[in-house]
């Protein structure tokens, strides 16, 4: 095996060669059944044919010129992307950090044009925004930024779902132009703010003149059962987000913004090389298309109502088991003790999950998993929780 990969993860020991729909196979032609998607990546499944069509038609037509020119595939997803997000204008990156440095810089610029000069924005504990320096001193979680200090500046920490503590800082900091916040913390275990949250997040926001920035990297797309996890509440961000499953796998992100904050970037502001070129947007509007003549967001809520009651039927009162939840397809199952084991012993029952946050187990399947792999992912995730609560000892949490 070669070595001259950075030692950047910590890899499981598979390889997987090929894929179709929620089945991955390694080089042994081995099965496993798909609960992660690439960890909330290919929310169309693996191979999907309508994809592959799309891009290799776009390979041997154009792959990129250059945002030195207009781009009408830009321009076509542009419009297709502002229209299911209710947005007015988009920025095209290629990555969830990227679109969120986008934000981020929307933010400050917004900042300095009512001329505060050092604007700060708020960001929540235990949330996760990227790996890029901006985008990590925003995260709030100490072990993505151990060691790369100097961090970013401009950042005021809050914690979740906690709109008292956003009135104190909206009270005692007059430089804050920006809360950028997950709608649903992925990272963070799936947890699930309070109904009223993000509504009177959105009140304050207007009362203080702050942009409120969603980041639905994770949650977009579908997956929470709407096409952006916060069209359940009723609100509009004047800034998203997006990333992931927005190219099922190619690489692109995207910053959209709203009325004013719609116009705060102007030429020279920001760019990007490969940032949507045309291989990259024929591949979302490909996913675009198909999630819409699927009917997989629709698709995404039955599904994650289906998955939360059979998982809660199964589960809820076993001693260990401290909380069940869900939104769509983003399921987060919380043990009372770290779990990361669960991880390598679903694999060798050849079902791919994940847990984050130490102690949550998280499920992100693609919108086309079907009934009969649902019930498949119900059975063996209970039996391997059950076997790991008899077996490993609870551990105090601190
Ligand atoms: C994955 C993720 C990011 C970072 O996306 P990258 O494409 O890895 O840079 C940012 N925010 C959230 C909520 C994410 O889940």
């Amino acid at each position: 095996m070669s070595d001259t990969l950075m030692h950047t993860y910590a890899r499981l020991p598979v390889s997987f060669v090929r894929g179709e729909g929620a089945w991955l196979y390694d080089d042994q032609g081995t099965a496993y059944l798909d609960a992660l998607s690439g960890i909330a990546v290919c929310g169309l499944g693996h191979a999907h044919p309508a994809i592959g069509a799309a891009l290799s038609d776009q390979a041997a037509t154009l792959l990129h010129t250059s945002n030195l020119y207009h781009i009408p595939l830009q321009e076509r997803l542009g419009d297709r992307l502002c229209a299911i997000a209710r947005m007015d204008r988009v920025f095209f990156g290629n990555s969830g950090a990227e679109a969120n440095e986008a934000a981020i810089k929307l933010a400050r610029l917004h900042g300095h044009q009512r001329g505060i000069d050092l604007p700060e924005i708020v960001v929540m504990e235990n949330s996760f925004h990227g790996r890029t320096l901006a985008t990590l001193s925003a995260t709030g979680n100490r072990k993505v930024q151990a060691g790369f200090e100097p961090l970013v500046r401009g950042f005021v920490r809050a914690p979740y779902d906690d709109i008292d503590a956003l009135r104190t800082i909206a009270a005692n900091r007059p430089n804050v132009v920006a809360v950028l916040v997950e709608p649903i913390q992925g990272e963070g275990g799936i947890r699930i703010p309070s109904e009223t949250y993000l509504p009177a997040l959105r009140a304050l926001c207007d009362e203080f003149g702050w942009l409120l920035m969603l980041d639905e990297i994770q949650t977009g797309m579908g997956r929470a059962g709407r096409w952006f996890a916060h069209q359940l509440s009723g609100i509009r961000p004047d800034v998203m987000t997006v990333a992931k499953a927005l190219g099922n796998g190619v690489p692109i992100g995207a910053c959209l913004a709203r009325g004013h904050a719609a116009e705060v970037l102007g030429p020279g502001n920001h760019g990007s090389t490969f940032g949507g070129n045309p291989l990259a947007c024929r591949a979302a509007e490909a996913v675009i298309e198909t999630i819409e003549t699927q009917g997989l967001v629709e698709r995404a809520a039955a599904l994650g109502t289906h998955l939360l009651d059979a998982l809660r039927e199964r589960l809820a009162g076993l001693p260990g088991v401290v909380a069940i939840r869900g939104c769509g397809l983003l399921l987060g199952i919380e043990l009372d003790r770290p779990c990361g084991a669960l991880v390598q012993q679903a694999l060798e029952r050849h079902l791919l999950i994940n847990v984050t946050a130490g102690n949550v187990i998280r499920l992100l399947p693609p919108l086309v998993l079907d009934d009969i792999q649902a019930n498949t992912l119900v059975t063996t995730l209970c039996e391997l929780i059950e076997d790991f609560l008899a077996t490993s000892p609870e551990i105090a949490q601190a």
